[in-house]
């Protein structure tokens, strides 16, 4: 292994003689009540060994129970993934040591998953291209090891390490793609939208939170290379653990470009783990992985086998909700919106906010407005999503009544929303507390106007003179006045009365 840092090829043009072959690997960590297999609460964070008992720390001659919601769940991501689903499956012991797994293996499924032969359709810049999933299959997560002392937080160089066993048995879902070929140049945001998509999915069947800043759903990018022409397949390298969708993209760039150095060099590639670095975008070797690794998988002797009733099935089959696409092109049919106007609003990770927004009263083009401009705006200023602003749809649809009211004008909106974000109260206590209501008495605007005639003698001449675009200096000298507070329309009716 060599420390040097790796050379790279161009992305443009490694394509031009290789083709990228991808494959992607999805945890998903159900949000079941209890973990897979014992009754300890599957919950994130919490200290460290609280939630724990002798079937998830392994201890001996502890007996597990499969959990009947996590089985339920795993249909139903199956079904809605387009999947057949076992009649009849089991549980493996895959066999490994590692500290974070106490029992020295981990319960998974091996050549009987739950779910498979499935496919999703990604959509990407109006063009569809299918995904075909291998399998779905359940299994239990590890627990977690964290390495003190060293400068990097990785093993190497660490004084000691901590174990934390509270998620291990968290129940997880694998979702793994057959191999992926689509055009090179559109692989990298094909992979991004594909694990975007699914999320999608998943949080609309609500089967887990789905949250990649926390691990409850983490994508491995496979990725190899062929020479232009060549149909058999190149080594492929898996990068573990990428945790953001912009991660997932640039993974596969990054990898395109690594690879095609290699080969060019008349280098081989290594089949490895790699570790994503966020702050460089780039991958480093993790250990050494061959398809012979042996985990000596054998079916589990303590678990019965799962074997879904048909009747089962079908009844899952009818809860599931309706697919992220046909949602979408229906809700934009709905809205009235454009193609562009609704890729953005998707790519923001508005549709659901705009869509709450819009059942709360608010126009489509408003709801749209506020959360893309306005409040996507004030997201990227703080570098959060914009679901997590401590702003609800409700709030903005309120917000967007009394805009039309008149009560409120779009400058002092915008007031309102720094309120309610800086969680001064609903919309309606933060008009009242920041005293942001438009004047609407009739004198005060009416004395406003004519001292605006007054001091602006030339424009005021201009307007009788009927160049009514004028007006626009005078509109602006009665909102200083007003502090914003006038409805712009109606002064400018009242300027236009009474000159001419
Ligand atoms: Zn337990």
């Amino acid at each position: 292994m060599t420390m040097t840092a790796p050379a790279l090829v161009d992305f443009d043009e490694a394509l031009t003689r290789y083709e990228p072959v991808m494959g992607l690997e999805v945890h998903v960590e159900l949000n079941t009540a209890t973990k897979m297999f014992c009754g300890c609460p599957a919950v994130f964070g919490g200290e460290p060994n609280t939630n724990v008992c002798p079937v998830c720390l392994g201890l001996p001659g502890a007996l597990p129970v499969v959990n009947e919601k996590a089985v339920e769940s795993a249909i139903r991501i199956g079904l809605a993934l387009n999947c057949e689903i076992a009649e009849w499956c089991r549980f493996a012991r895959k066999n490994y040591f590692y500290p974070d797994m106490p029992k020295n293996f981990q319960t998974s499924q091996y050549d009987e998953p739950i779910a498979f032969d499935g496919w999703m359709d990604v959509e990407l810049d109006g063009e569809t291209y299918r995904v075909e999933i291998e399998r779905a299959h359940m299994e239990e997560d590890t627990g977690k090891s964290s390495h003190m002392g060293g400068a990097t937080g990785r093993i190497h160089g660490a004084d000691y390490s901590l174990l934390d066993y509270n998620r291990a048995g968290i129940p997880l879902i694998e979702i793994v793609t057959r191999p992926i070929f689509v055009p090179g140049d559109k692989a990298p945001a094909v992979a991004r939208a594909y694990v975007q998509q699914l999320r999608d999915l998943i949080l609309a069947l609500d089967v887990s939170d789905a949250r990649m800043d926390q691990g409850s759903l983490r994508a491995d990018v496979n990725l190899s290379l062929r020479p232009v022409g060549v149909s058999t397949l190149g080594t492929r390298t898996e990068t573990k653990n990428v945790n953001s969708f912009r991660s997932v993209e640039r993974a596969v760039r990054y990898e395109i470009s690594r690879h095609a150095a290699i080969l060019d060099d008349g280098g081989l590639i290594l089949q490895e783990t790699r570790h994503f670095h966020e702050d460089t975008g780039t991958t480093s070797s993790g250990r050494e992985k061959s398809d012979a690794d042996d985990y000596r998988y054998f079916p589990e002797p303590d678990l019965a086998p799962v074997a879904p009733s048909r009747e089962w099935v079908e009844s899952l089959r009818a809860t599931l909700p309706e697919p992220p696409g046909e949602r979408r092109r229906r809700l934009q049919g709905e809205w009235g919106f454009s193609d562009l106007e609704m890729r953005d609003t998707v790519g923001a990770g508005a549709l659901d906010l705009v869509a709450a927004t819009i059942a709360s009263g608010a126009p489509a083009a408003a709801a749209r407005k506020w959360w893309l401009s306005e409040l996507a705006r004030r997201a990227n200023e703080q570098g959060v999503d914009l679901a997590a602003l401590p702003i609800t749809p409700a709030d903005v649809a309120a917000i967007q009544k009394l805009v039309e009211a008149g009560s409120i004008n779009d400058k002092l909106a915008r007031q309102v929303f720094d309120g309610v974000l800086a969680g001064e109260g609903t919309p309606d206590e933060v008009v009242q507390k920041r005293g942001l209501a438009v004047v609407s008495d009739e004198g005060a605007l009416s004395s406003a106007v004519d001292r605006a005639i007054e001091a602006n003698p030339d424009v005021a001449d201009k307007i009788r003179a009927g160049k009514v675009a004028a007006a626009g200096a005078l509109i602006g000298a009665v909102m200083k006045e007003m502090r914003g507070q006038a409805d712009a329309g109606r002064v400018r009716e009242l300027i236009i009365s009474k000159l001419t």
